[in-house]
């Protein structure tokens, strides 16, 4: 894949960046490696004021910085805004909360004393994906930073100019060179990278075959990974849910992000009872939606983030159709410049299907009925992923009852699987394994060496 913006509301090219060499490679992980050496001793106090000069900077360009990921993948722009938004809460969130988490632990011996204390490792290669250009990268880099560990990133090849800002931001802040690197690299060297033993540590968001490539050459070489992998999350309507509530949710759920993330609502799943009341509400919602260029503020659909993606999508969904799926609304993509695609509704997907096994990573709901709520679980339960998911019910008992049983890393009770800096976020199954954000986020990738005094 080339390094290159293209813009998906037209297609058309912006900027092209060249790869590294491998001496350009060289240097940059032997810089990475001498700022380690400095870095892992560094005090809490120099990484919390590198975090927050990174979130500052962040609220100063935030239009700008918005704006370059319109340009780059096509979000709407005030959903830009607020990735920014939540990076900047991301930094500030570790800045803040990083020397507590990783503080001595005590362990309860017989005799004597001895405690736990989380060491840095050294270089950590995030490789990251396109669709939250900035904030997939912060959850990486905030805790392993604070952590006193130094950064390399292999951003997603249609994301160059997000990739290279960040790297901008930290040294802007003042980070030391070295601390945070932007690596311009095709993927097809990251499995070779794995075997440099100045890398300490992978982590990976992105597709299965990619996990699975960099879990391989990870597991090979001993180091450990982190996967965050796709989904198909499920978002259970209970006949007792507040209605109006089920059906926003989904909508944000599905669509927000033109429904390019890992924890979409992708299958929604009501129980009978309710399924033509919140099938048609769900419908209303989607028509007559402002089509348009994400730059633009009142802008409601916008293009998917490449050509490439569109056409994989629309696979899909003729291959479900053609099984006998129906579209409710939508179903193809749109007659019009672009990478556009019709926020879609599909019905009767049967088990067999594409959209029944398949992440799709796009606009389009797979809208299931189901008898009761152990066919609901069922349903849920059937799927190689196992990253979110959601319960809708009033009583808060049954849903809980219901989350505990469906087999994923998350599940939300009356609200669609969100991302949040002080809340775990990872999977089960395909969908990967390791957590980021939160208290855990940050115990990845730190050497919990035990102190012992006899
Ligand atoms: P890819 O896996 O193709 O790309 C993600 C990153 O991995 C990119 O940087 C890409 O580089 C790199 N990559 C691709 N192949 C390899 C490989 N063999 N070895 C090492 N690195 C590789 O994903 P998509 O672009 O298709 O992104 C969407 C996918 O990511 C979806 O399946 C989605 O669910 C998942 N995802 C998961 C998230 C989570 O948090 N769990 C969040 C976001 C997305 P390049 O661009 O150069 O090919």
């Amino acid at each position: 894949m080339a390094i290159e913006t293209i813009n998906p509301y037209n297609n058309k090219s912006v900027k092209k960046f060249d790869e590294l060499s491998e001496k350009e490679l060289e240097g940059k992980i032997a810089t990475a490696d001498k700022a380690y050496s400095s870095w892992k001793s560094s005090s809490f106090a120099e990484r919390k004021k590198l975090l927050n000069k990174v979130a500052s900077l962040m609220k100063k360009k935030k239009k700008e910085l918005a704006e370059m990921i319109t340009i780059e993948m096509g979000k709407l722009i005030a959903q830009s805004e607020a990735e920014i938004d939540m990076c900047i809460s991301v930094y500030e969130y570790y800045a803040e909360n990083g020397e507590e988490f990783l503080k001595d632990k005590d362990v309860e011996v017989k005799d004597g004393k001895a405690f736990i204390r989380n060491a840095p490792i050294g270089i950590i290669l995030g490789v990251m994906p396109w669709n939250y250009p900035f904030n997939q990268v912060a959850r990486m880099a905030a805790p392993n930073i604070m952590a006193g560990n130094v950064i390399a990133i292999k951003h997603a090849s249609n994301v160059p100019q997000c990739a290279k800002a960040i790297e901008d931001l930290f040294l802007e802040a003042g980070a030391p060179e070295g601390v945070y690197t932007n690596l311009f690299l095709s993927s097809k060297k990251i499995a070779k990278m794995a075997e440099d033993s100045r890398i300490a540590g992978m982590s990976l968001t992105g597709s299965e075959g990619a996990g699975s490539s960099l879990a391989e050459a990870a597991g090979k070489n001993l180091k450990k990974s982190v996967l965050e992998l796709g989904g198909s999350d499920a978002f259970i309507v209970l006949e007792d849910a507040d209605l109006e509530n089920a059906v926003k949710s989904a909508v944000t759920g599905r669509f927000g992000n033109m429904g390019q993330a890992c924890t979409s609502s992708k299958r929604i799943i009501v129980v009978e009872e309710i399924a033509d009341a919140f099938l048609e509400k769900f419908k209303s919602r989607l028509e007559g939606l402002k089509v348009g260029n994400p730059l633009e503020k009142d802008t409601e659909v916008g293009p998917l983030s490449s050509e490439e993606a569109v056409k994989t999508i629309e696979k899909q969904v003729k291959e479900t159709v053609k099984a006998g799926a129906k579209v409710v609304i939508g179903g193809k993509r749109m007659d019009r410049e672009g990478a556009f695609f019709e926020p879609t509704i599909l019905t009767d997907i049967k088990k067999g299907m594409t959209a029944y096994h398949e992440e799709i990573f796009g606009p389009v709901a797979s809208f299931y009925r189901v008898k009761d709520e152990s066919e609901a679980i069922a349903l849920a339960n059937d799927s190689s992923f196992g990253l979110g998911g959601s319960v809708f019910s009033k009583d808060i008992d049954r849903a809980i009852n219901v989350a505990s049983q469906i087999e994923t890393g998350m599940v939300f009770i009356n609200e669609h699987t969100a991302s949040r800096p002080d809340l775990p976020f990872g999977g089960t199954k395909r969908s990967g394994y390791g957590r980021e954000l939160s208290a855990l986020g940050i115990e990845e990738f730190v050497n919990k060496k035990l102190i012992r005094i006899a």
